[in-house]
């Protein structure tokens, strides 16, 4: 038997086949409907599930399930979408009911981050123990994981951890809130704090002259160089990093905590700050464990793998 993991995104839906838990035998997406309606984008998911399950070389009988990562505040066990700021979903969207009727399957759902924190600590034989899974990207995704299981918390909305406020009243998030750990820790943030303090004549200051923006790539590059403006932008960067991960840390006293998204490219450039921020500020010190601080290795397919495990063992 099979199972079909879906990974929603704002501009595209991922689809997979999983076999073994983490074999993805055939993948492919298809664009996300610019309307972002719950009645298009269902349709959409529809479209490509059967896209799909024609695939499958032994038949579409042989699919077991059906999981689906959405961005927003998830109702997992309802299976409701109560909210989603991305897709401008205003009310719940019964999401799991519209693909299960018409597939004939059981469908799982959960918050997108939470579905790629299960599929990197799966892809990664990490099925037992506790790991925090952070994606630092556009915004900043997190998943806790225990034993091979999501942690959902009690009610939908939980496990938001780059809203838990950093720095309170500061700069303003994409949530409304001010000061929350996405805000200034996002690829977004790091640059928007890039921006914001330019030195004439640096080499960040030239780059983003030169090119009108900066990106992620450009500041990490420039630390490399020895840009001292870059440098010491990274190293405020790095400093709410390790702080949010700190909070997390005293929280949660979890296993490991494994950092992916478009920043951690430059891992080798946080690994040694991270770490040792942990160590000397953590509740306890070195008297207690200390969680260590890991690059995730899993990259796009996470969300896929974990969406397709949603409901346990295969
Ligand atoms: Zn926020």
């Amino acid at each position: 038997m099979y199972r079909i993991g879906i990974d929603l995104g704002g501009t595209f839906i991922k689809g997979g086949i999983v076999r073994n838990k983490t074999d993805i035998i055939y993948k492919t997406k298809i664009e996300t409907p610019q309307s972002h309606t719950p009645g298009d984008t269902c349709e959409a998911i529809n479209e490509l599930v059967t896209m799909l399950r024609n695939n499958l070389a032994t038949g579409p009988d042989e699919c077991e399930l059906i999981g689906i990562g959405s961005p927003g505040s998830v109702d997992a066990g309802d299976g409701i979408v109560m909210y989603s700021n991305n897709f401008g979903w205003e009310r719940p969207v019964k999401l799991a009911e519209a693909i299960s009727i018409p597939q004939n399957l059981p469908v799982k759902i959960s918050n997108d981050a939470n579905c790629a924190a299960l599929g990197e600590c799966l892809a990664n034989n990490l099925d037992k123990g506790t790991y925090i899974v952070i994606t630092l990207g556009t915004g900043v995704g997190s998943g806790i994981i225990t034993d091979g299981r999501i942690y959902e918390g009690a009610h939908p909305g939980a496990i938001e951890m780059g809203h838990m406020m950093i720095r309170y009243g500061k700069r303003k998030c994409t949530c409304g809130m001010r000061g929350c750990f996405e805000s200034y820790c996002s690829a977004t943030g790091l640059i928007k704090t890039a921006v914001k303090n330019l030195k004439k004549g640096s080499g960040l200051y030239n780059a983003y002259k030169e090119k009108g923006q900066l990106d992620g790539k450009m500041i990490t590059d420039l630390v490399r160089a020895g840009d001292n403006n870059a440098k010491k932008v990274f190293d405020r960067y790095l400093t709410d990093l390790g702080t949010g991960l700190t909070c997390i840390c005293n929280v949660f006293r979890p296993d490991a905590v494994l950092l992916g998204g478009g920043v951690c490219e430059s891992f080798d450039l946080m690994d040694d700050f991270l770490n040792d921020f942990v160590r000397n500020n953590i509740f306890g010190r070195e008297n207690g464990f200390v969680p260590v601080i890991k690059k995730a290795t899993t990259g796009n397919d996470a969300g896929i793998i974990g969406a397709a495990n949603l409901a346990g063992d295969l």
